[in-house]
Parts: structure tokens; sequence; C-alpha cells
């Protein structure tokens, strides 16, 4: 059984994200900048953010975080977002989900710029994706794609793929990224009747569903790939997964863990992506 280590791996693709940054400073050029607007003081988004300062300051990025108090306005908040649309220093541009409870999030996610969506939330992003164009796509789906690569899963002729969440941020992107490679997908969710019984036909079984170790051995086919997207805390204090890893290790041929699974992957990405929108700004223009 292989433990696919997202932590080690991230580190390496963020090496060579560095190095094309460290190129792009080497030409005399500006080094690409993502900008996070975090509104209000929720814990678990404040940590998110620090991660990603972090993750930018590690590649050589630069990071500008606007933080900003719970009680403006949702007009405000698209104005912020807008003044980050016009300046064109800025690569890419996040914001920090879950937004407090009196904001729309949809219509602030589609005053990104299409080519500063680092998220790649935009509708204009989620079509590309679907009409299997070059776009911004989202940062967990494609570093869930990222890890079957490193395990040689690259071209998914001939397997089954199940994929139970179809959330806009995961679920449906990672289902057309799976079928772009050729693995028939099957998407599951709380409405599907017989879920361990899908699940067990699957070669590459990914979790997205947010409860916490609700995939345990009946879910799985001898010898499958199963990449654990889900963040739960336990009573305990402890992150785990959606996936029982205790109950499964012994009948899988791949897993990923969490916490240093698909995590470490999706802020990898997202450095990937504002590099991308970066060299796409340098080409065409903002
Ligand atoms: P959502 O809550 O948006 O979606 C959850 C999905 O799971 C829904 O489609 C829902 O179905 C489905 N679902 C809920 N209960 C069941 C059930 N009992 N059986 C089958 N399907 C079920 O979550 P996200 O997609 O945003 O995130 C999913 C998980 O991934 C969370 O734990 C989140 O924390 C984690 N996550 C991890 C990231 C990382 O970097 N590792 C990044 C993003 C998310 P329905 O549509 O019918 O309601």
């Amino acid at each position: 059984m292989e433990i696919i280590n997202g932590t080690e791996l991230s580190a390496k693709i963020r090496q060579t994200i560095k190095q094309e940054v460290e190129e792009i400073k080497t030409q005399g050029k500006r080094p690409p900048l993502l900008s996070v607007i975090l509104v209000g003081d929720n814990p678990a988004s404040q940590s998110y953010v620090r991660g990603k300062e972090k993750a930018c300051l590690s590649v050589g990025m630069e990071n500008r975080t606007i933080r900003l108090d719970a009680g403006i306005s949702q007009e405000e908040l698209i104005q912020v977002v807008r003044n980050q649309n016009e300046d064109p220093d800025v690569d890419g541009i996040l914001v920090q989900l879950p937004l407090p409870d009196h904001f729309d999030a949809d219509p602030i996610l589609d005053q990104i710029s299409p080519d500063k969506d680092v998220d790649g939330l935009h509708p204009v992003n989620a079509g590309l994706l679907l009409t299997g164009r070059d776009g911004l796509v989202p940062c967990t789906p494609s570093g869930v794609m990222e890890m079957l690569k490193s395990i040689g899963l690259e071209d998914l002729s001939g397997l089954n793929a199940v994929v139970i969440g179809r959330s806009n941020l995961v679920g449906k992107p990672l289902s057309l990224l799976l079928q772009q490679k050729n693995a028939t997908v099957t998407m599951a969710h709380s409405r599907t009747k017989d879920l361990a019984q899908i699940c067990s036909q699957a070669d590459i079984l990914i979790a997205a569903v947010g409860k916490e170790k609700m995939i345990t051995k009946e879910y799985i086919k001898e010898g499958a790939v199963v990449i654990d997207v889900g963040i739960n805390r336990m009573a305990n204090g402890k992150l785990c997964g959606d996936v029982d890893f205790d109950d499964v290790k012994d009948k899988v041929s791949a897993i990923t863990p969490v916490p240093g699974g698909v995590g470490p992957m999706t802020v990898c990405m997202l450095l990937m992506n504002t590099l991308k929108a970066y060299k796409e700004h340098e080409a065409y223009g903002r």
C-alpha cells in the first residue's frame, strides 16, 4: 500500500515554481502577486490566509492580504474586488470563503476578473473547464489530479472513478478533470442510493463530503486508489478525513492521508494558478 504524501509532492512542485519565479526576477521583471481578501475574523479563515501568505513567500511571490471589517457592506466589498481587478500589479485575486452571513458570495466572486480568478470559481472559468478549454481550474481538483499523476495515473482510460460530493469547489470540477483523462466517472451525493455498492466498483475513489471517517472498507474495491479530500475536526480536536484510514488501508493500493494529503496540494495549485495568470498577463496584458 502506497501513501500519497501531499506534503512531499507539494514541496517538489513548489520548488519548480520557485525556480520559475527566480528566473522572472533575474530577468528584472516584477514577480507574480497574489491578492487575498479576508473579511472578518473567522479563526479558520485567518489561519488559511496565513498559510497562503507563507506559501507565496516560500516561492518568492508577492502577497497582499486585504483585511476588512466584518461590518462592511456587499457593495463596499465589491468595490475592493474591482480595485484589485484594475490594479496592474495584481495577477491573482482570492476572496477567502466563507464570508460572514450577511454577504451573498456568488455576486462577489462573479466580480473577479476571470483572468485573475485563481480559485477558478468564476462562471467563465467553470465554463472553460466544462467545454474542455484552457482556463483557471479550481485548486483542490487540480491538486488531486497531480496526486494521481504522481503514482503513474495520467491516462485513466478504462478506469472507473467515483466522486462523492458535487460542490462547485471540488466534486463538479474534479469529475470533469477525471473525464478529460478518459476515466468513466460516477458522481455521488447525499441523495445517492446504495453508495457503498457504487463506491465498491471504483478503481479510483474520491471522497469530498465533509463527514468524519464515513468511508469504511465496505466502500472499497480491492486495490483501489483512494483520495480523501475531506477535512473534519474530531471531538479530540485532531483533523481527519472522510475516509476511515485504518479500516481501509489493507484493501487499497494507494491512499492520501489527512492531514498531509490533499490540503498542501491545494495551496500549491493556488501558487501554480497565480504563476499561470502572471504569464498570461505578461504575454497578453490585463
Ligand atoms: P460541500 O458541503 O459543498 O459538499 C459536500 C458534498 O457532499 C455535497 O455534494 C453533498 O451532497 C455530499 N454529501 C453530504 N453528505 C453525504 C452523504 N452522507 N453521502 C454522500 N454524499 C454526501 O463541501 P465541499 O465540496 O466544499 O468540501 C467537501 C470536504 O472537502 C469538506 O470536508 C471540506 O472541508 C473539504 N475540503 C478540503 C479541501 C482541501 O484542500 N483538502 C479544499 C476544499 C474542501 P448534496 O449535494 O446532495 O448536498
